[in-house]
């Protein structure tokens, strides 16, 4: 991984304002560009600290990123983590976590959180009863009790958990949809949006608004407009990673990016592989969440130089070395590939956490790498290998 092996050049430190007590807790500030692609560095400024960006965040379902404490995710480089509203509506419920003092103190993570608005999870887990234009009725997959979720529904349960960035809630239609059923998630996606904005009264925590469209690049367009034109602290592109051909992926994230306002975070949602990023940041993205290294390191399967390597596989039984020596994670720090092979085959837990906080750390790092580079100058030479085009393209 060129980029990732050039930490030998001098590293240009980022310049990051601190924070002025009386100004808003929200602010983002862009702090280099790249003068070859719209790339950027930026810092956003939260209650609970400063994010770099562009930078990679971790997803902690239910208040926990899977297998991982709070100091160890830490070290991982992670600045901000995902929690997720529908699952902790569901269990153990917003009036827990808020008697707890909130999601920050429930699970001894002092840095920014994000929560979703539970929209994607409402429609893609839950089994819906109704969908109208108030909002979403469906069963509990606990206990099949009946909840009603709508805008002003998830605001109340995301100003109870008190993340620093709450979601909009909206409508992300499936893949493949129709055009006409994507122009109705949208219209809704839009009107939902406004109610959230008019519900939304926490002044510690943003609210980020959500694009749509499908991809269809009219709809994906208008989208965009209207979201833009709402004057929110943060942007998310959402409905990618939900099934549709990776150039379609690609093609989104160059038509919207730059309808983007620039003085906003632009957060694409789900996408978490490096040829994706690294596309999203060539486009304007700063921020980006994917489930895939904790699942993958749940599965055995480890991220090293851009591939997924199986640790089961026997080529490992005899390797006593380390799974990427240029990696500070603890399992390339302290363990062997054999060992990592050993833990696996055996199914100990500790070679799940071991692997899921090394592939935290690389796609952290590959984020980070991509913020020097641009604050070097070099983002496009480095990283433009990562453009699908190029032969030297990775395809995981
Ligand atoms: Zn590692």
């Amino acid at each position: 991984m060129r980029a990732l092996a050039s930490g030998q050049r001098q590293a240009v430190p980022i310049s990051c304002s601190t924070q002025d007590r009386n100004a808003t807790p929200f602010r983002f500030e862009i702090t280099a560009h790249c003068s070859h692609s719209r790339a950027r560095c930026g810092c956003l400024h939260t209650p609970h600290g400063v994010v770099q960006t562009p930078r990679f965040m971790p997803v902690g379902t239910l208040a926990t990123v899977k297998g991982v404490t709070a100091p160890q995710l830490q070290d991982t480089g992670a600045q901000m983590v995902l929690a997720n509203t529908y699952h902790l509506h569901l269990q153990p419920g917003e009036a827990i976590v808020a008697e707890a003092g909130g999601l920050h103190r429930f699970m001894a993570w002092e840095g920014p959180i994000l929560t979703d608005s539970g929209g994607f999870q409402v429609f893609s887990l839950g089994d819906i009863n109704r969908i109208d234009d108030d909002g979403v009725t469906f069963r509990s997959p606990r206990d099949g009790q009946r909840i009603a979720l709508t805008p002003e529904r998830s605001m109340e349960i995301q100003m109870a958990l008190g993340a620093d960035v709450a979601m909009a809630f909206d409508q992300c239609p499936p893949y493949p949809a129709s055009e006409a059923d994507v122009a109705a998630a949208c219209r809704r996606t839009h009107s939902w949006l406004e109610r959230c904005i008019a519900h939304h009264t926490r002044p510690d925590q943003a609210l980020f608004g959500i694009v749509q469209g499908g991809c269809f690049p009219a709809l994906r367009q208008e989208s965009a407009q209207v979201v833009a034109s709402m004057g929110l602290p943060g942007i998310a592109v959402g409905g990618v990673s939900v099934g549709e051909p990776t150039e379609e992926m690609h093609r989104i994230v160059r038509q919207v990016g730059p309808l983007l306002p620039d003085a906003v975070p632009h957060y694409l949602m789900g996408v978490g592989s490096l040829r994706e990023m690294a596309i999203a940041v060539a486009n304007g993205f700063d921020l980006f969440d994917c489930v895939l290294p904790t699942r993958l390191g749940r599965h055995g399967a480890a991220l090293v130089e851009g591939e997924r390597w199986n640790l089961k596989n026997a080529r490992f039984r005899h390797d006593h070395t380390p799974l990427d020596a240029s990696c500070p994670c603890p399992a390339c720090r302290l363990h062997s590939r054999a060992y990592l092979h050993h833990l696996i085959k055996t199914e100990e837990m500790l070679g799940k956490i071991l692997l899921s906080l090394h592939n935290i750390t690389q796609l952290v790092r590959f984020t980070t790498a991509m913020g020097q580079a641009i604050r070097e100058g070099c983002f496009a030479e480095d990283f433009a290998p990562w453009e699908p085009d190029s032969p030297a393209a990775h395809t995981w």
